[in-house]
């Protein structure tokens, strides 16, 4: 490849070519030869987590066949490291299974989602990572290594930040097929909100505000047709088709009104043939308490001015308690205050170190692949569990070859 390998948002430049090679044995040669190696996926980060740095190689799984093996009788699949959500998903709904949640577009690679805790929503739904039940990585030597849940390790295998070795393979946990139907409502008010009961209106919820005014412009429902349709009375149906950015077309997104369809054409918002979300935008996102949601969106109400100059939509999740050792969500249901910014960093971050000082109090831990500038001192006390992966990642990588800038502040500071 020629020319400057960006992210997806353009916001991260790398320094060296990507390497893509081609069989598994060309993969093992090249990770046992080189002295540092991070893997990129589809590069829907925003931060450098998946940076090399100058010395390292930047791999891509791009070139190695995309293995999407399904498992009809024990309801698995195994899906290569560079396979993304919307082959998978097509693929799996071809079998007459389904994957139980996906983020709000299908454009991501999995094994790169679920290394950052990539989440939907819904309060019984875990990250999509939580759907893992083996990993198969290639570690540091070149030597195959394959984590299962229920062994121990497994507490560090998924939401790993690329930090263990290649993913080369993870086999998922699949359900029978099903219906989704999108219901989208406008105008729900903040003041009086029963965030409980909202959140829990549907299989998947999710508030969108561009916090101009203190309420939400749009609240996204998506119901499963073998679950009961709850009432929704606080809130007015919507009249036309939405974009949750607003002035985006309502086309780029999947179809609403109630229509019913499969689960991997209602699940996410954007459609998969489409640019997902703005296109031209920086992301951060901070997870903390779902009993804390109310207080914490009335902090964020509280400097509106600060935030909505810079900001084209704000989205509120829940995330059901993950058992990842490095999981935004480890040991808690989660409420997620997803923020969709302009594509400006430097009118950004200052509203980035506003928003974060706001949302202190909640001990808030950031998604691992948007923007954030929490120091790694104070990540490290809101993971309790971050010394065994520590460890974990000391076995199987003990030279530190699968460590960049990004993971190592992180570890050690
Ligand atoms: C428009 C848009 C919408 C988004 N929506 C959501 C959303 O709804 N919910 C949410 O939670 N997040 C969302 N995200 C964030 C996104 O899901 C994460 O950034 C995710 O990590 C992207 O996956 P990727 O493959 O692009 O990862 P990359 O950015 O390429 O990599 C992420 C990390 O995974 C590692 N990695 C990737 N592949 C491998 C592998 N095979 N082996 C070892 N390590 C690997 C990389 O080294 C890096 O550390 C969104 C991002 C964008 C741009």
């Amino acid at each position: 490849m020629t020319g400057t390998v960006t992210n997806w948002a353009g916001n991260v430049a790398y320094a060296g070519p990507v390497r893509r090679p081609d069989s598994p044995g060309a993969l093992r040669a090249l990770v046992a030869d080189s002295a540092r190696v991070r893997v990129l996926g589809s590069g829907h980060s925003f931060n450098r987590i998946a940076d090399p740095g100058a010395d390292g190689v930047l791999l891509s799984l791009d070139a190695l066949p995309a293995e999407v093996d399904v498992d009809t009788a024990a309801r698995t699949v195994r899906v290569g490291g560079g396979v993304r959500y919307a082959e998978l998903a097509r693929r799996v709904h071809a079998h007459g299974l389904a994957l139980a949640n996906m983020a709000s577009l299908p454009h991501i690679s999995v094994a790169g989602s679920v290394a950052t805790g990539t989440h939907g929503s819904g309060v019984a739904n875990g990250p999509l990572g939580s759907a893992v039940r083996e990993v198969e990585l290639v570690t540091a030597d070149g030597s195959a290594v394959t984590l299962r849940r229920g062994e121990e390790r497994f507490g560090g295998a998924v939401t790993s930040l690329g930090a263990l070795g290649v993913v080369t393979a993870l086999t998922l946990d699949l359900e029978p097929d099903f219906l989704v139907e999108q219901h989208l409502f406008t105008e729900l008010p903040l003041d009086g909100l029963d965030f409980e009961a909202v959140a829990g209106a549907a299989y998947s919820v999710s508030l969108f505000t561009d916090w101009r005014d203190p309420g939400f412009r749009q609240v996204w429902l998506k119901r499963r047709t073998d679950q009961p349709l709850s009432p929704f009375p606080w809130a007015v149906p919507a009249k036309v088709a939405l974009h949750p950015v607003p002035g985006m077309p309502a086309g780029n997104c999947t179809r609403q009104f109630g229509e019913p369809g499969p689960w991997h054409e209602r699940l996410p918002h954007f459609r998969a043939e489409f640019t997902p979300s703005s296109g031209a935008e920086l992301q951060s996102e901070y997870l903390l308490p779902r009993a804390d949601a109310l207080a914490a969106l009335h902090a964020v109400a509280a400097i509106a001015g600060t935030v909505a100059p810079v900001l084209q939509t704000c989205e509120v999740r829940t995330v059901a308690a993950d058992e990842q050792w490095l999981g935004p969500g480890y040991a808690r249901d989660t409420v997620a205050l997803h923020f969709t910014w302009v594509e400006d960093e430097t009118a950004v971050l200052p509203v980035v170190r506003r928003l974060e000082a706001a949302l202190d109090p909640f001990g808030p831990r950031p998604h691992w692949g948007k923007v954030f500038t929490v120091p790694p001192a104070v990540l490290r006390e809101r993971y309790p569990r971050l010394a065994d992966f520590r460890a974990l990642a000391r076995e199987l990588d003990p030279a530190g070859k699968f460590t960049n800038d990004f993971v190592r502040e992180l570890l050690d500071g």
